[in-house]
Parts: structure tokens; sequence; C-alpha cells
């Protein structure tokens, strides 16, 4: 669509702030009459183009001169009009955007790519001493790649790749995250068709395939968001929530770069919360991981933690019961407009209140990045210097030869020596920064000379902690496979350890030599050929065990329902058993004393489970107690038993619940206890400040086993977190 004067003019009038409109029309005029004679490849008015370019910026929220500035943005770049001209005309200020967003002409320079560099290096500087000049040249860029279809294909190749590797990332930096990933998803589209249109047809295809009757006929992520509406509503007084799918940028990274399959990224569908406040944020988060399954280690707090780029938001990933993941992102309505506009939400938002200082302290990497290439020696250096610091997180450091080695950010002394050569890093043993002792965790800064110090002794290894340390996926498969080759019988016995932590941490009660039988499953299951190869792998860090935590404990109350609970079972109140003994684990059974012993209500007892009769009950002393007890074919018969308590003989315990308040808790619970029989004498609930609840209850029982029962059979309740009877 062409634009036109009244559609900028109806823009101003309904943008939520008020503009200087005789300054931006004159801006116009102006443009105009410079551009007359002009047209676009298209064939359409060249001022079109301006036009368009200040429709962006006023989406962006800019300030009057940024957007007479864009009006006039090519003016002096394309038309006889100077800087001068435009200084007389308009000001300083304005005069100095338009100029820092031309181009430089006429540069004795031999070729195109430094012909590019000193533009860039130009803009730069511009944009260094006053920030407006970069949104500019994005909102010029874009609107040029919105309408690059007109241009031959070469010139198209030229500006999409160029865009990718300068502009994309410029607004990457400045947290210009709509722009940016409009220009990456256009220019990719030029770059690699085929795999632009591949990616179109699979998300096209998912859509169909997770459209399905049980969504109530919507589409996987309209179902989502409507549950998560539902479920959120109430909380919040205002919220706002939106579905995406991520860009196709984005997942051609993953997929196409980085190798991944499609199911392995966790975020192409995902689901926006915007709220009012901070607090509101973690409780809703509190509400999706009671909702749905969180994904281990896919959690980020990046509202405590801003990213460089100032964004600012809480992640997570879940899967929903019909198992396809997705992201969760948190935020609130101002975190929002940061991350859609990044550097441009100052001008909306702060309109000009937040001192120049402030806003030269965010960009500073600018002026960083302009150092750096002074010192470059020749054209591609520089080039790539360009590219690179603009383009990643990433940080560049020396070897004491004055090899540049580059790392991500956050990266330790310990990934510089995996970096350079395995051996090194498995005898590192310590390790200088520019040529003094660093502790070898130190996160490496640009520009740093590294140098590692190594041991002769064989012996030598890494510490396993260095995997908690290490930055780089190179280093931590490196320490995992040193681990792997030289600790084999460790690794074992740590794997074991750590199992055995773990299960208790999880209530699963299971004996170090039930082991092998019960984790051979999933040992096969995990593509390991014994038992043995599954320790070692957990003991070097090759399995996390809390991923496999959800196998395990579904295996485990698989197992445990069939055959081995040993837990005690209720006598329903109308119990009464001639014989005064209770069997544990099974109701109204056939209860008999044996014979053999006539054992009393004191003596220690055990079942012993008959073909035909029931249970019959000997002193533990009991010869035939002890023989059969010999008798491999009737062990297993034998069965806990206990005196019956006197049904007087009640006493008050209380438990403590401390649960995750879903509606449903409180009545869970005491319909728990109705159903075991369990009375209740009172019952307070208090909500606590992070979404948890605590109850507590006081009840009566006969027995301490019937204590532990009822805490067994309330800890399955969904939600529970812990239960103890110590207040
Ligand atoms: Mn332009």
């Amino acid at each position: 669509m062409t634009a036109d004067i009244s559609d900028l003019l109806s823009a101003i009038h309904n943008a939520e702030r008020s503009y200087d409109v005789s300054l931006i029309v004159k801006a116009y005029e102006f443009a105009k009459t410079c551009h007359s004679d002009q047209k676009r490849l298209s064939g359409e008015p060249y001022i079109t183009h301006p036009l368009s370019v200040a429709l962006i910026l006023l989406d962006l929220g800019m300030d009057s001169s940024s957007i007479a500035a864009g009006l006039l943005h090519d003016v002096i770049e394309d038309t006889k009009t100077s800087k001068q001209n435009i200084c007389e005309t308009f000001g300083e200020d304005i005069a100095f955007l338009v100029d820092g967003a031309t181009k430089l002409k006429n540069i004795p320079l031999h070729t195109q790519e430094e012909q590019q560099i000193e533009n860039l290096r130009k803009m730069l500087l511009a944009m260094s001493q006053d920030i407006r000049v970069i949104i500019i040249k994005l909102a010029d860029r874009l609107h040029n790649m919105r309408t690059a279809d007109a241009w031959p294909e070469q010139k198209r190749r030229d500006k999409s790749l160029e865009t990718m590797e300068i502009y994309a990332p410029l607004a990457q930096r400045l947290g210009m995250t709509a722009i940016k990933e409009e220009l990456e998803d256009i220019s990719f589209r030029y770059l690699d068709p085929i795999a632009y249109d591949e990616i179109t047809e699979v998300l096209k295809q998912k859509r169909e395939l997770t459209r399905s009757i049980n969504f109530g006929n919507k589409t996987y992520i309209e179902y989502i968001e409507q549950k998560v509406y539902d479920k959120v509503k109430d909380m919040v007084s205002r919220v706002k929530i939106s579905g995406r799918i991520k860009s196709h940028y984005g997942i051609y990274r993953k997929v196409y770069m980085k190798g991944k399959g499609w199911d392995e990224v966790f975020d192409i569908y995902a689901i926006r919360i915007i709220v009012n406040t901070v607090l509101e944020c973690y409780s809703i988060l509190g509400a999706m991981h009671d909702m749905f399954t969180p994904i281990p280690n896919r959690f980020k707090d990046y509202i405590s933690t801003p990213k460089p780029n100032m964004y600012q938001s809480l992640h997570t990933t879940v899967i929903a019961a019909d198992g396809i993941p997705f992201e969760i992102q948190i935020r609130t309505f101002e975190m929002h407009y940061v991350a859609e506009y990044g550097i441009a939400a100052h001008w909306k938002y702060k309109q000009g209140v937040e001192k120049n200082d402030d806003l030269a302290k965010k960009v500073a990497w600018i002026r960083h990045i302009i150092e750096l290439q002074q010192e470059a020696k020749n054209t591609e250096d520089i080039m790539n210097s360009i590219k690179t610091d603009i383009g990643s997180e990433e940080v560049f450091v020396f070897t004491p030869n004055g090899e540049v080695k580059s790392l991500p950010v956050g990266s330790t002394i310990i990934d510089f020596a995996y970096l350079i050569h395995s051996e090194i890093g498995h005898k590192m043993i310590g390790g200088k920064i520019n040529g003094k002792i660093a502790p070898i965790e130190t996160k490496l800064k640009t520009n740093q000379v590294v140098e590692i110090i190594t041991t002769k002794s064989a012996s030598h290894g890494p510490s396993r902690n260095w995997l908690n340390i290490v930055k780089t996926t190179e280093a931590k498969n490196k320490i995992k496979s040193w681990f792997k080759k030289e600790k084999r019988p460790e690794n074992i016995r740590g794997g074991i350890n750590e199992l055995k932590k773990e299960l208790l941490r999880n209530d699963i009660n299971l004996d170090e030599s039930e082991f092998e039988e019960f984790f051979k499953p999933i040992a096969t299951r995990c593509q390991f050929n014994s038992v043995e190869d599954f320790y070692a792998a957990i003991g070097y860090g090759g399995v996390i065990i809390s991923k496999i935590m959800p196998n395990i404990k579904k295996l485990y109350f698989k197992y445990n329902k069939n055959e081995s609970r040993p837990k005690f079972v209720f006598q329903p109140n109308n119990f009464s058993s001639s014989t005064g003994v209770v069997v544990e684990g099974i109701d109204h059974c056939l209860v008999s004393l044996a014979k053999c012993c006539n054992p009393i209500p004191g003596n220690n007892i055990v079942g012993f489970i008959t073909r035909g009769s029931g249970v019959s009950v000997h002193k533990t002393n009991c010869q035939n107690v002890l023989n059969a007890q010999k008798d491999e074919a009737k062990i297993d018969r034998f069965i806990p038993v206990y005196w019956q308590m006197s049904s007087n003989n009640r006493y008050i315990s209380t438990l403590h619940i401390l649960a995750v308040n879903n509606d449903e808790m409180i009545f869970q619970t005491t319909s728990t206890l109705s159903k075991l029989n369990v009375p209740i004498s009172e019952l307070n609930v208090k909500f606590l400040e992070n979404e948890n609840i605590k109850i507590d209850v006081s009840i009566f029982i006969h027995h301490v086993s019937e204590l532990k029962e009822v805490i067994w059979q309330l800890k399955k309740l969904n939600g529970v977190i812990s239960i103890d009877t110590k207040s």
C-alpha cells in the first residue's frame, strides 16, 4: 500500500503523545520538492519511501525531530540538497540526524567492501553521538526490505546479506526485537527461498495436525491461550495473552544451522502473558507451573537479570497434557514495550525525561566497537570485527602467541583451555590473565591474554565441579568424556550414590539390592548395554537424573502398586477381629491364630499366607516359622501383622502439609482423610505469599502405622510438597 501524507497525519492524530505537526509537514513538503522528479524502482513517486519510514518511526514512538529526519533522510544522499541547506531550514539537530543517515559518496576507495566499511564506520560514529541515527537507518532498511521485490535479484541478495549481518544484529543489540525479526525473515526468504518455503510448509502441517476436536476445533496455540486465560483472568486485574509461533529464521537457526530435530525445538509455540506488575508475573509463573509440567532447566528469570539489551521477562518451557511443549513468557506491559521496541521505548516512555547520559551508558558498546575496529589492520579484519561484535555476544581473547580465540560471553579460563586442546584442559592446574595468576573459573573479557598452566603429572585430570563452571558445550563434552574413560569404577559408585540421594529426595524407598532389577528396564530404554553403563553415565554426567526422574517415579509406582507396597491398610470402623490381629496391606481377610505356637497379644508376631485358609498368625520365634523361612519357596508368603490397638486408644496427631494452592487441595485433603476413616479434630489453612498453602490438620489415630499410611496417602495428592508431624 502506498503511503500518503494523510496517513501520517492521521497516525499522528491517533498517537498517544503530541507532535510538532507543522515541523513534520514542513519536512514533508521539503522532501517532496527535493525528490519531485524521482521514482522508486517500483514506479511509485519517491516520496512514498520517506513517508513510510516516517510512519515506522512514528509507530516506534519516536519524537518529532526523528520523524522529520525520517522524511528528509534521503535528501542529502539522492538530491542536490546539502547538509547546510537542511541546517538552515530545520536546525542542527535534524541536520545531524539526516547527515548521519546519509551514505558517504565519492570516497576514493577501490572495492565495494571498503566502501561498505567506511559507511558503517560513519554510521556507528554518528549513532554513538545520537542513537536516533541508527533507529532512522533501521526504519529505512525495514521499508526497503519490505519493498525489495522491485529490486534486481543481485541487489536483493546483497542487501539481504548486509541486513542479516549488520542491521538485524544491530536491531537485536538495541533490543528492537520486532524489527529484528522482520528484517531477518525477509532477508532469509531472499537468501534461502527453498528453506523458507519448507519451514512455511512444516508449520502449516503442524497447525493442521494440532487443530483437533480435543481443542474444540481450535489450533493448539488457540487452545492453550484459552486455557491460560481461564486460569489467570481472576488472578490479576488486567491481562493480555497472545500466542505466537517462532519466526522462520529463528526456526531455521535451530533446525538447519544447529542441526536440531523439529521436536527438539521446544519454543516453536509460545504464549505471552502480559500483566501490570512484577509481583503478578511471579504469581502467574507459579500458576503455570501448577497447571502444566515444566521442563527442567528451561526457566529463565530475565526480570531480576535483564539481558544486556534491556529485555525483561520470565521464560519457562512447559508441556501440556497433550505432550506438545511450548514456551511461556511472562512480563509487564512496560517490559513488553521494551521487548518489542527496545531502545526506542526510551522516547515513548520517558519522552526525553531521562538524561542523555543514561542513554549513552546503554549504548556504550557502540563506542567500544568503534575503538576496537580502529586498531584493526586490514579491511577484512575490520569487517569481521564489526560483524562479530555487533552480531554475537562473544568475547575475543588472545593466546600468549597472539592468536585470537573467540568464546561465548561468560566463558572461563577452563573453557579457553579446552578450546586450545583437550589435553591442555585435562592437565590444567591454573591460569593467567594478562600475565597475572587468576582463578580458573574467572570469566574472560575481550582483549585479555590468557595463558594456561599445566602439569606433566599423568595422574592429573579435570575436576567434576568444572562441569558446573564451564560455559561451552565443547569443554563440557571433553570433561565428560575424560571421566567416562578414566574413572569407570568411581563413576559407577558415584552414579549409584547420586541415584540413592535422588530417590530419597523423591520419597522412593528402594534398597540398593533392588537397584539392578529396578533400573534394568530404564537403562535399556536409555540405550545402555548394561545397568553398570547406566550408573557410570550418571557418574560422569552423561545422564542427568532429574531428566529421567519422571520415568523412575512412574515405574516405581507401577511396581509398588502391584506387589510390595509395605504399608498398613486401615481397618474399617466396624472391624472387629476376633483374633485382634491386623494384617498389613489386606482388608477383611480371614485371620487365624496358629495352633502350633498360640500367640497372644504382646508377642512379636508374623503372618503366613496359607493356601485357602487366610493368614495364620505365628510367633516370630515359632519353630515352624524358622523352618519355613529357610525355604525359598515359602519366604515370600510371610507378611507383617500387628496386634490391633484398642479402639478407645486413639490419640491426636497434627500434620503440617505444605502444598501448591490449587483449588482442590483442601477438599482433597479432607476427603482423603474421610475415605481412610480418620476423624479430623481441627483444620487450619494458611495462604502463603508464594502461592502455596499450609494446611495444619489434627487427626485421631490409633497407631503409628496408621499415621504413616495417612501421610503416604496424602503425599500422593497432586500438589503436596511436604508433610511433617513436627511443627
Ligand atoms: Mn532510504
